[in-house]
């Protein structure tokens, strides 16, 4: 899905001039791009005809008659940006942000204390549904140790009887964060479990109490009676649906249906360290307007992240996730001082070059972070291009070693550079595919440049420079343009919005 959306956003940047016939073309090629991943096709319909008109009356006004095409090409995009955010984000506009510990943990957003905030020493009951193997045990388990680690007196109920060896799994997790937990192996009614557990939790006076249900039967309707009876049994204070970000077109029928039997109240979208991008669970929130509460992104207990919609839409359209690199470009700060971070951030606040050797650094920072396919994921237009690889850690690595062989390559002066000296123009109309996603990254720091060029930028070619880098790190003229391209990508927005809140304000994200 980004990829094509990449591309329909490229070719934007290639027309001459942004008018009625190509915004068409763009609106078109996106919307393509977002049945295609499964999302509600009268919600794409929505979309087009919605963005359209913002856009129409954007251009169409006098006041912005002065715009540059990069300032409309910016407009047309941040336009369909947002109307994706909106999608995913019901209660956006809301600028409550805290988390129920009362940190921060998402400007512009929802966070999940907005969404639900358990009260101390009182129980509060939570319970799970979903299909089988979306990930409600994991997810059962992450959200204890998240309670627990915030002051709650946190328990399990096991109400999965359907599957043999539940019971177990539920035991497991728990023991390793240690959570108590209640289950039972010979009691075979799972609502008559769910109700002694609960009970039981409440007379030891515990305050979150989470129950995980099975999600599976030999009829569906069987399924969500069962859903029925355990809600009336245990009167549960939210309801969460667990969702696997690979459900596809399946995203909306299946929200729908646990809506009606099960009433949840927030949505945690599972797997999304995967390859991914969770195109359904846009449908899931927007056919029942139920928020998306965390983010499943690994098998361990810790893997649970607050939903944030800008980052999720930014990886989506394959943009990378800034605001994430950002923050681990801080924690890295933070964990080691180290001054050369420091002195680099100092460098583009001031609003000196983030060279080549810089993003070096930082790689080689990053490298050292792991899970790398995790962190890899937030570097723009990586993604995409670790997903063809396997888009594992052992992926991501290799790439990312490969990218410090081209770095090693290099000389000094072209180290300190901004990677110009890599490139020259193309004089010719029709450029060679080669060059294609270069126009991407070119085209992405065009607002900075707009004042002064007015002329659309020309189409670039590698150098001899670049193929000598290419030789002398044993990797490819391609694979030198691609890291020339993820260079250009952050630096520019680096160095463009001088440093994260910078970033975070021009995109919407900010307070
Ligand atoms: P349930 O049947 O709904 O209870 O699903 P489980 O919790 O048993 O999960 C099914 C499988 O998905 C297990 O192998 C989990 O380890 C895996 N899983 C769950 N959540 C995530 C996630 O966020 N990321 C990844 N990579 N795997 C997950
Ligand atoms: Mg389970």
């Amino acid at each position: 899905l980004g990829r094509r959306i990449n591309s329909a956003f490229q070719d934007l940047s290639k027309v001459p001039t942004v008018d009625a016939a190509s915004i068409d073309q763009l609106l078109k090629s996106v919307c393509n791009a977002l049945i295609e991943a499964d999302v509600n096709v009268k919600l794409v319909a929505n979309l087009r005809s919605q963005v359209k008109a913002q856009v129409t009356a954007l251009l169409n006004d006098k006041a912005n008659a002065n715009w540059t095409d990069a300032q409309r090409r910016q407009r047309v995009q941040k336009a369909v940006f947002d109307h994706l955010v909106a999608l995913v984000d019901p209660q956006h506009g809301q600028t409550k942000t805290e988390d129920d510990s009362g940190a921060v943990v998402a400007a512009g957003n929802a966070g999940p204390g907005d969404i639900f905030k358990p009260k101390k020493g009182k129980p509060n009951v939570i319970m799970f549904v979903g299909l089988q193997g979306s990930g409600k045990t994991t997810s059962c388990t992450k959200l204890a140790l998240y309670y627990q680690k915030r002051g709650f007196k946190t328990g399990l109920v096991c109400a999965d009887t359907f599957r043999a060896g539940a019971f177990d799994q539920l035991k497991q997790n728990a023991s390793k964060i240690n959570v108590p937990f209640y289950g039972s192996y010979t009691e075979t009614d799972p609502v008559a479990i769910s109700a002694a557990g609960v009970a039981s939790f409440k007379q030891n006076r515990f305050e979150v109490i989470i129950v995980d249900t099975s999600g599976r039967h030999k009829q569906e309707q069987e399924l969500f009676d069962e859903m029925r009876e355990i809600d009336a049994a245990v009167t549960p204070d939210l309801t969460i649906m667990v969702l696997d970000a690979n459900i596809g077109q399946a995203a909306e029928a299946q929200s729908r249906a646990f809506k009606e039997a099960a009433g949840y109240g927030a949505i945690i979208v599972t797997k999304l360290d995967g390859h991914a991008k969770g195109g359904g669970a846009i449908s899931a929130v927007a056919a029942t307007s139920t928020p998306i509460m965390f983010i499943g992104t690994g098998e361990h207990a810790a893997d649970l992240e607050p939903f944030r919609a800008q980052p999720f839409i930014s990886k989506l359209l394959g943009m990378g996730d800034i605001s994430g690199l950002m923050d681990k470009m801080e924690e890295m700060q933070m964990n080691g001082g180290q001054e050369r971070q420091q002195e680099m951030l100092k460098k583009i606040g001031e609003g000196g070059v983030f060279s080549i050797r810089d993003w070096r650094e930082q790689l080689s920072n990053i490298m050292g972070m792991g899970p790398l396919s995790k962190i890899a994921g937030m570097i723009p237009g990586m993604g995409q291009m670790l997903s063809g690889a396997g888009g594992d850690d052992e992926a991501a690595g290799s790439k990312m070693k490969r990218m410090m062989f081209i770095t090693d390559a290099m000389t000094a002066e072209e180290l300190d550079s901004d990677g110009r000296m890599f490139t020259a123009p193309i004089r010719s109309k029709k450029p060679p595919a080669e060059s294609k996603e270069l126009a991407i990254a070119e085209s992405s720091t065009a607002a900075g440049k707009s004042k002064k060029k007015k002329k659309p930028q020309p189409k670039m070619r590698m150098t001899a420079r670049a193929r000598r880098v290419a030789r002398g790190s044993g990797t490819s003229v391609r694979e030198v343009e691609e890291f020339l391209m993820q260079y250009r990508m952050v630096g520019g927005m680096v160095k463009r919005f001088g440093g994260k809140d910078g970033f975070l304000r021009q995109m919407g994200m900010g307070g």
